[in-house]
C-alpha cells in the first residue's frame, strides 16, 4: 500500500507524534476529546523526510494534499479560493519534539485581492479583511521568499507616523488596503513577480517553506543542543483560520497551567484584544494578564479554565497553549507539556504525584536531566542577564556563571585570588600545570579547545565555569590583552562568562546562589529507588569527592593520580624522578612522593567512607611535568646537580611527535616498574591505616592499569603491582583483598576483551581515549573541522560528548561480551566525559554496565538518566 502522508486531526491521536509532530498529534487528540479546535490536517514528518529525499514534494505528496483541501472543505463548509464563501488557513510547523519559535508559521493563506474584497464587503468588516491580506503577504514574504520582515515593517511604521499613531489597531480598512498595496509592490521589487493569487500555488510554496524551516541554521543549532536528530523531521498542520482580529469581541491568548518559573500551581498567561497570531508574545501592544479575560470575556474565560482542567487531567502535566477568541467564542490552537525551569520542573513533578496524577516512576522520567545542571550551580541575575548584550559566544563548556576580573596567567590567579579579588582566567588553552589557577578563579575562558579540552574537563571536574573555545578572541597572551567584540580588554577589566551558553559579556552581571529546592531530594530519592545502574565519581581530591558523595556519588570510579603530582610539594620531587640516570635516582625522588601519595589515598577512603574507589595509575607523557620557566629549569639542575643545560637537553629529549599515542600509560610503569611500585604501596598501605580506623568499612582498593592494547602489557605491570602489594599486606599482617584492573580504551583491548578479562578484576571504559582512537582524531583538533562537520551533515554531535554508540559503543558491547564469559566476576564501568550524558547512561544501562563515573556536578544528572533508562527499560 501507498505511504499514507496526510491525516485530518481527527483521524490521529497523541502516540502519533513521531510521525504527526508534537503539534500535529496534539490537535488530533483535543479533537478526539472534544474539545473546540479549528479543523484541519496533519502533513507527516516522513513526508518531510521524503521531501530532502526528492529535493522537493513529490507529485503523489501534491496529489494527497490536494484531496486533503478538498476533505477539509467537506468539513468546513468553506472552499479555497471562493469568493463567496473562501476557506482560510494557516501552514504550520511541528516537529516531535517542540521548538518553540525555530521554525515558521503562515496565517490567513487563500487570500488574493478578489477574495479579501468579497469578505471585506460580506462581513461588513472590511478592517478585518485587509488586516488579514496585509499580514498574509508579509508572513508569506517573509517565510516563503525570504525577503525579510523589517521591509514590512518599515512601511507600517511610516504608515503609522503619517496616520499619527503609535499602535497597529488604530490603522484603519483603509490604511491596512494601501499597507498590503504596498507589500505587494515591495515583494515584486524584491522578487521580480508578482506576488501569487493562486490559493494552491500558496498552499504548497508554504509547505515547502516549512519543510524547509527544519534546515534553517537557528533549527540546526537549537537540534544540536537538544539532541534531536535531523532525521526525524517537521510535519506540516494546515488548520482552518480562528480570527481574533474581528473587533474587540475577539483576541488571542497563551497560558500555562502552571507557573513555568516556579511550577506553583495557578493559571498563567496573557490574552491581547483584536489581534492575531504572535501578537501577544511578539509585543505590538501589551497584552493583559489572563485573569483579566473574566471581566472582558466572560464566557470564553470560564469555558478556557474548564479546558485547562480537562486537558491537566489527560495529559497529567502542565500544559502550554495556545487559543484565539473569535467573535466571544473559544477556539484552541495549541496544547503542549509546557518547557519550565528546573526548579519548577522537580515541583510539579513532586505536586503531580501529591494529585495522584503521575507515579513516582513517571514524576522521575519527565525530568530533563541536563537541566538539572542549572540548579547545581551559581547562575547569573536573570533580569541583569536579559538586558545585557552579549560580545561573544564560546562553548558553554561547564556550566555556571563567573564574573570577575581578566589575569591572563594562572599564577596572577592565584596571587590575585589571595588579595581577595574575584577573576576569570583567559588563556590560549590550559595545561595541568594551570590548575590551581584555574581553581583560584571564578571561570576559565579559553581561545582553543573543544567540549573535552584540558579546560573543559577540569572545570566540569571541579564544578566551575568554562567557557572554551572562543576562536573570536585575538589573543595577545603576551601583553596581556585580547580583543573581542570590537573591543580590547586588558588585565584587571571586568567580563562575565556564562558556561551554560557560552555568551561572554563585558563587565559585570550579578550573580545569585544556586538554590535547590526541597523537592529536589524527593525526585532524586525515586531515581535511588528504581535505577540499577551504580553512579561513581571522577574525583581526585577529597575536596571532590567529598562533594560528590554530597551528590549521591556511591564511590570514584576514576582517580587521576597525576592531578597529584602538580601540587607545589610534590612536582619538584617528580621532577627529580623524571630526571634521574638510574633506578636507584628514580626510587630515591619517588620515595620523597610516596608518604603523600598515600596521604592523599588515605584522605579519599576517609572521605568515600568504604565506598569503592579505583585508582588510576600514572598515565600523562611525562613531558607534561617538566618546567618550562628558566627559573624552574635552573632550580631543577641544581636540585640535580646537572647543568641547565643537560636539563633543556633531558626536556627536548622527551619530545613526542604524537604524545597522545606516545610514551604514556602501562608505557610508563612497562619503563619504570618503580612508578607502579610506589603508587601500589601508597594505595595499600593506605588502604591497611584506613581499614584499622574504620572496622564496619569495606576498604578494597582497586588499581586501575591504564592504555592496555595488549594483555601481556597488563600481564607485566599487574606482576609489580601484585608482588608489590602482597609483599606491604604480608608485611603490615594484614587480610586486605585488593583488585586490579584496566581501562578499556584502545581498539585492541576492546578486540582482545577475552584475553584481557582472563587477567583482570574490571573494566573500565575510558572513552575519552577510545573515542580518539577509533575515529583516529584528536580530542583537542577535532574543533578545528566539528564545524564543517556539523554544516555537512556528517556529524550531528561531538562524539566526545555524545557517545559514539554505533562505533564506539560496538566495541564496548563487544568487549563486555567477550570478557565476562572468561571472568564472571568481572565488573564493568565508563569513567570517560559521556558517563555524565544523560544519553549516552541510558546506553551504558542498556549493554549492562555496573556503573558509571562522572564529574561530581553530573553525578545528580546520571542518578537521573540511569533511573529513567530503567524505567524506560520496565515500560
Ligand atoms: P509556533 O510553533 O512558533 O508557536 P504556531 O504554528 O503555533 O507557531 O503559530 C504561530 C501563531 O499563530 C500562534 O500564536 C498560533 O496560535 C497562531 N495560529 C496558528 N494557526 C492558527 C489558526 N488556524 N487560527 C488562528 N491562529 C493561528
Ligand atoms: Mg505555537
Ligand atoms: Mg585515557
Amino acid at each position: 500500500m501507498a505511504t499514507k502522508y496526510c491525516y485530518l486531526f481527527s483521524e490521529g491521536n497523541a502516540n502519533m507524534r513521531e510521525l504527526l509532530g508534537g503539534k500535529g498529534a496534539n490537535l488530533a487528540e483535543m479533537t478526539n476529546i472534544g474539545l473546540p479546535v479549528p479543523q484541519g490536517f496533519t502533513i507527516t514528518t516522513e513526508a518531510c523526510t521524503q521531501y530532502y529525499e526528492d529535493g522537493g514534494i513529490s507529485e503523489e505528496i501534491q496529489k494527497e494534499i490536494n484531496e486533503y483541501i478538498v476533505k477539509m472543505e467537506g468539513i468546513t463548509g468553506k472552499k479555497f479560493g471562493d469568493k463567496e464563501n473562501p476557506l482560510l488557513v494557516s501552514v504550520r510547523s511541528g516537529a516531535r519534539a517542540s521548538m518553540p519559535g525555530m521554525m515558521d508559521t503562515i496565517l490567513n493563506l487563500g487570500l488574493n485581492e478578489t477574495v479579501v474584497n468579497t469578505i471585506a464587503e460580506k462581513s461588513n468588516n472590511p478592517r478585518w479583511a485587509w488586516d488579514c491580506y496585509r499580514r498574509f503577504i508579509q508572513m508569506y514574504s517573509d517565510v516563503v521568499m525570504e525577503v525579510g520582515k523589517k521591509y514590512f515593517e518599515e512601511l507600517i511604521d511610516k504608515m503609522k507616523e503619517e496616520k499619527g499613531v503609535t499602535q497597529d489597531v488604530e490603522l484603519t480598512a483603509e490604511d491596512l488596503k494601501v499597507l498590503a498595496g504596498q507589500f505587494k509592490a515591495e515583494y515584486k521589487a524584491k522578487i521580480g513577480v508578482d506576488f501569487p493569487d493562486d490559493p494552491k500555488e500558496q498552499l504548497m510554496g508554504a509547505i515547502k517553506a516549512v519543510f524547509r524551516s527544519w534546515d534553517n541554521p537557528r533549527a540546526n543549532v537549537y537540534r544540536r543542543d537538544n539532541d534531536i536528530p535531523f532525521s526525524w523531521g517537521t510535519a506540516v498542520n494546515v488548520q482552518s483560520m480562528a480570527f481574533g482580529n474581528m473587533g474587540d469581541d475577539c483576541g488571542t491568548g497563551v497560558a500555562f497551567t502552571r507557573d513555568p518559573a516556579t511550577g506553583e500551581k495557578k493559571l498563567m498567561g496573557e490574552f491581547l484584544t483584536n489581534a492575531q497570531g504572535e501578537d501577544v508574545v511578539a509585543g505590538v501592544r501589551t497584552p493583559m494578564p489572563i485573569q483579566q479575560m473574566a471581566e472582558t470575556f466572560p464566557e470564553a474565560f470560564a469555558q478556557f479554565k474548564e479546558v485547562c482542567q480537562t486537558l491537566e487531567n489527560h495529559y497529567h502535566d502542565m500544559q502550554d497553549m495556545e487559543f484565539t477568541v473569535e467573535n466571544k467564542k473559544l477556539y484552541m490552537l495549541q496544547t503542549r507539556n509546557g518547557k519550565r525551569t528546573a526548579q519548577a520542573a522537580l515541583k510539579i513533578a513532586c505536586d503531580l504525584v501529591d494529585e495522584g496524577m503521575k507515579t513516582e516512576q513517571e514524576a522521575v522520567a519527565m525530568i530533563d536531566p541536563r537541566n538539572l545542571d542549572t540548579l547545581l550551580h551559581p547562575q547569573f541575575d536573570a533580569k541583569a542577564l536579559k538586558a545585557a548584550e552579549p560580545v561573544g559566544k564560546g562553548l558553554g563548556a561547564s556550566p555556571g556563571a563567573a564574573c570577575g576580573k581578566i589575569v591572563f596567567t594562572a599564577d596572577d590567579a592565584v596571587e590575585w585570588a589571595e588579595k581577595g579579588e574575584k577573576v576569570v582566567l583567559v588563556r590560549l588553552e590550559t595545561s595541568p600545570e594551570d590548575i590551581t589557577g584555574m581553581k583560584a578563579a571564578q571561570g576559565i575562558l579559553t581561545v582553543r579547545g573543544g567540549m573535552t579540552s584540558h579546560a573543559a574537563v577540569v572545570a566540569r571536574g571541579m564544578g566551575e565555569c568554562c567557557v572554551s573555545g572562543c576562536g573570536d578572541i585575538k589573543m595577545d597572551e603576551a601583553n596581556k590583552k585580547f580583543e573581542l567584540g570590537g573591543k580590547t580588554f586588558v588585565e584587571g577589566d571586568y567580563i562575565s562568562i556564562d558556561g551554560t551558553t557560552g555568551n561572554i559579556y563585558d563587565g559585570i552581571i550579578p550573580t545569585v546562589d544556586a538554590q535547590i529546592a526541597g523537592e529536589f531530594g524527593r525526585i532524586m530519592a525515586w531515581a535511588d529507588k528504581y535505577r540499577t545502574l551504580k553512579v561513581r565519581t571522577n574525583a581526585d581530591t577529597p575536596a571532590d569527592a567529598k562533594k560528590a558523595r554530597e551528590l549521591g556519588a556511591e564511590g570514584i570510579g576514576l582517580c587521576r593520580t597525576e592531578h597529584m603530582f602538580f601540587e607545589a610539594d610534590r612536582i619538584a620531587a617528580f621532577r627529580e624522578m623524571i630526571c634521574a640516570d638510574t633506578v636507584e635516582e628514580r626510587e630515591a625522588a619517588l620515595a620523597k612522593i610516596e608518604p603523600m601519595q598515600q596521604a592523599d589515598f588515605e584522605a579519599l577512603y576517609e572521605a568515600l567512607e568504604g565506598c569503592p574507589v579505583t585508582i588510576r595509575f600514572l598515565d600523562p607523557p611525562l613531558h607534561e611535568f617538566v618546567p618550562t620557566e628558566e627559573a624552574d629549569i635552573k632550580a631543577l639542575a641544581d636540585a640535580q646537580g646537572k647543568s641547565v643545560e643537560d636539563i633543556k637537553a633531558l626536556i627536548a629529549g622527551l619530545h613526542e611527535f604524537n604524545p597522545m599515542m606516545g610514551h604514556r600509560g602501562c608505557r610508563l610503569a612497562v619503563t619504570y616498574p618503580e612508578i607502579a611500585k610506589m603508587q601500589t604501596a601508597a594505595v595499600i598501605k593506605a588502604a591497611i591505616n584506613v581499614q584499622k580506623k574504620h572496622a564496619d568499612w569495606n576498604v578494597k582498593p582497586e588499581i586501575m592499569i591504564p592504555l592496555v592494547g595488549d594483555v601481556k602489557e597488563l600481564k607485566f605491570v599487574k606482576k609489580v603491582v601484585v608482588e608489590t602489594a602482597d609483599a606491604v599486606i604480608a608485611e603490615a599482617g594484614s587480610d586486605l583483598k585488593y583488585e586490579v584492573g584496566t581501562m578499556i580504551e584502545i581498539p585492541r583491548a576492546a578486540l582482545t576483551a577475552d584475553e584481557i578479562a582472563a587477567n583482570a578484576d574490571f573494566f573500565c571504559f575510558g572513552t575519552n581515549d577510545l573515542t580518539q582512537m577509533t575515529y583516529g582524531f584528536s580530542r583537542d583538533d577535532a574543533g578545528k573541522f566539528l564545524g564543517a562537520y556539523y554544516d555537512k551533515k556528517i556529524f550531528e554531535n561531538d562524539p566526545f560528548a555524545k557517545l559514539d554508540q554505533v562505533g564506539v559503543g560496538k566495541l564496548m558491547e563487544m568487549a563486555i561480551k567477550l570478557g565476562k564469559p572468561v571472568n564472571p566476576n568481572l565488573h564493568c564501568g565508563i569513567c570517560g566525559e559521556h558517563g555524565g550524558d544523560p544519553t549516552s547512561v541510558e546506553f551504558c544501562h542498556k549493554i549492562g554496565l555496573d556503573y558509571v563515573s562522572c564529574s561530581p556536578f553530573r553525578v545528580p544528572i546520571a542518578r537521573l538518566a540511569a533511573a529513567q533508562a530503567a524505567i524506560k527499560e520496565n515500560k
